[in-house]
């Protein structure tokens, strides 16, 4: 349950984009749901992965008769997202759903599907105007959540490396998993050793040219606490802490989230819900006390790309900037195709309406350092308020 103690302000909730792929592709989720086999299932699913990819409306795809030229989209779906744009809802959805005895199923499935943007919807908010202090692609100098060959990557750090030049950044934070998460392929700790001398030959090679800094994605354990020692996070420049389990439970986790961030050596808490599209709803808690919590401590709380995470989305994004929250807008990539992701951040964090001065992704190199090293220090012990912590104070840097 996500609850709001008295006296706290609700930060005001930026309009939901117009999303009509979205919309239309959640349709043929819905009947994806309802069908009796795997193979008509498969279907719908294609063709609602199809449409939200799309860079061009569906709108205007179906207005200009080409809604069959879409890769995946058979007679089915076709008629089913002709019935959207025509009225804005599907007869044909309305009239499975119905009849269907899975339609609580479809109603689950729909409250996993809020916020989220297609690529259609990510291109127009990035294309949207908006104040010059607000962060956009061109103040964006690099990526830090990623993974390569180290832990469960694709390709090694040299080609992510090369491939974050090719997209202008001038940095990156690799974040491999750590030995926690087994089934990641976590790093052992004399792993870790091994990928830092790489690393530091790296940046010996590209001086001037690019920066790594040497993260760790650390896994966040039932009770809050770290899959990492204390004396084993201080061995990395920065620590990304994530849940990756408990992930479909209905009680309240926030007890384990604030245990989380206030956790010395994190620095960037990593797709906090642990949502996925259509599937997960993720972790349930108090998120205003969490990005409080996170505020205070300087942790920046992250918008991870992946399109299936989106995680935080911009209506979370715009509650934690209004805590104060710092933020990470990262990839989670763990390809070099996947590095596009943060397309999909940015775009979520100027729809929240964040400033570039906010997102550790736009700072220098020195900034970051500074900002990293200060996330290693145990927090300043100060005189408890009846047994609360002092609020609205700004983030350390
Ligand atoms: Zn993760």
């Amino acid at each position: 349950m996500v609850t709001h103690s008295r006296g706290r302000r609700r930060a005001p909730q930026p309009a939901p984009p117009q999303d009509d792929n979205l919309a239309a592709a959640s349709l043929l989720q819905d009947m994806a749901l309802l069908q009796p086999n795997e193979r008509s299932r498969f279907g719908y699913k294609r063709a609602a992965k199809a449409i939200v990819g799309l860079t061009a409306s569906i709108r205007d795809v179906v207005t200009s008769g080409s809604i069959r030229d879409v890769p995946f989209v058979g007679p089915a779906s076709a008629r089913i997202v002709q019935e959207y744009v025509d009225t804005g809802a599907s007869p044909t959805v309305d009239t499975a759903v119905a009849r269907s005895s899975h339609a609580s199923r479809v109603q689950a499935a729909r409250t996993m599907r809020g916020g989220f943007l297609s690529e259609h919807a990510m291109r127009q908010a990035l294309a949207a105007p908006a104040a010059d202090s607000i962060v956009s692609p061109d103040a964006f100098r690099g990526d830090f959540q990623m993974h390569s060959t180290w832990s469960d990557g694709g390709e090694s750090l040299e080609t992510m490396i090369d491939a974050c030049l090719g997209l202008g950044h001038s940095c990156l934070g690799i974040t491999d998993h750590s030995y926690g998460l087994p089934i990641a392929r976590g790093m052992s700790m004399d792993a870790v050793a091994r990928q830092h001398e790489e690393i530091d030959a790296l940046n010996r090679a590209f001086a001037g040219r690019f920066r790594v800094f040497k993260g760790i994605e650390a896994n966040i354990l039932a009770d809050g606490s770290l899959d990492l020692q204390p004396d084993e996070r201080r061995r990395f420049e920065f620590v990304v802490a994530s849940p990756h389990s408990l992930l479909r439970r209905a009680e309240d986790q926030t007890a384990r989230m604030l245990a989380a961030v206030q956790s010395t050596g994190v620095a960037i808490l990593g797709h906090p819900r642990g949502r996925i599209f259509n599937t997960r709803a993720g972790v349930q808690a108090d998120w205003q006390r969490e990005f409080a919590a996170a505020a205070e401590r300087g942790v920046a709380v992250e918008i991870d790309g992946n399109w299936h995470r989106q995680d935080l989305d911009y209506r979370l994004a715009a509650q934690a900037l209004g805590e104060g929250c710092l933020f990470a807008l990262d990839s989670d990539a763990h390809s070099i195709g996947e590095l596009r992701f943060t397309q999909y951040s940015i775009a979520h964090a100027r729809l929240a309406g964040i400033p570039a001065d906010r997102v550790i992704n736009c700072w220098s190199d020195d900034r970051l350092s500074e900002w990293m090293a200060a996330r290693h220090e145990p927090p300043p012990s100060r005189p408890a308020r009846n047994g609360t912590v002092a609020r609205g104070r700004r983030p350390v840097r």
